[in-house]
């Protein structure tokens, strides 16, 4: 069963094709790794799946029902629960810590009590290495501290997917490595997920497919081992030779 089905969506801004006859199947527990240079339309691809944008044409399905279209405030409030998604930026509340950053959507969103959103945070605080971070505000945390929060806070409402936007693409060097760690173990833990990403070693080893696009078509789809080896297109070819 598919979890995000893309069927022939086109995205344009303007007179401008951003996204062009986009078709994509994600798998349950499946990590797909999106690729590409930049200007292919890979932001626009996750910004549509929670519906930041919407598409002009086709479909996009979210456990076999259909997003967009005339969506009612409460269907996009529960999609938004279904796709959680981590930025380039961390965009975490400054005035919140750790802890209330995590807390803050289960307690005003799912109205889960205090005490329970306490606890649940405090477990996503620790599966992140962040247990001992807890009572600190995004201030006073390294870059890849806070995007472990924000990956932390998106986890905290359950969602059946995560869409990762170039999550380590603003950190300093020395800590991608903490932040794919912690997208490596959510994906051996069975997530659901949706990745575009410059970390090439993070592509061939964690993900199960890998997806190059350009110019707002998918170029090639591939199990990565063939993708990273033995690229059947010429695009592909070119693009890996710049990145590798
Ligand atoms: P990528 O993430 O692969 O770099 P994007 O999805 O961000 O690509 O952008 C694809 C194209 O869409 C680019 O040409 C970009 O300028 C354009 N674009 C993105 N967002 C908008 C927007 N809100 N309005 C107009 N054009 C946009
Ligand atoms: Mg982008």
């Amino acid at each position: 069963m598919s979890i995000v089905s893309f069927r022939d969506v086109s995205k344009t801004f303007g007179s401008h094709p951003v996204l062009r006859n986009v078709s994509l199947d994600i798998e349950e527990g499946q990590v797909v790794a999106i690729i590409g240079p930049s200007g292919a339309g890979k932001s626009t691809l996750l910004r549509c799946v929670n519906q930041l944008e919407r598409h002009s044409t086709g479909e996009i399905l979210i456990d076999g029902t259909p997003i967009g279209g005339n969506q009612r405030k409460r269907d996009l409030i529960r999609l938004r629960q279904t796709v959680g998604m981590v930025f380039q930026s961390f965009n975490l509340w400054p005035h919140l810590s750790a802890l209330g950053n995590v807390m803050e959507g289960p307690v005003t969103v799912l109205k889960t009590p205090v005490a329970i959103a306490r606890q649940q945070a405090e477990a996503l605080l620790k599966q992140v290495g962040l247990a001992d971070h807890a009572a600190k505000y995004p201030g006073q945390l390294s870059g890849g501290q806070q995007q472990r929060v924000a990956i932390a806070r998106a986890l905290a409402m359950k969602p059946r997917v995560m869409l990762f936007d170039e999550a380590t693409s603003a950190l300093d060097p020395e800590m991608v490595q903490e932040v794919l760690r912690v997208m490596e173990s959510l994906a051996a833990d069975g997530m659901t997920m949706l990745v575009v990403t410059h970390e090439m070693g993070f592509a061939r080893k964690v993900a199960d497919r890998v997806v190059l696009m350009a110019n707002g078509q998918v170029v090639e789809e591939d199990a990565p081992e063939t993708f990273f080896t033995n690229p059947k297109e010429e695009r592909s070819r070119a693009f890996l030779s710049r990145v590798l």
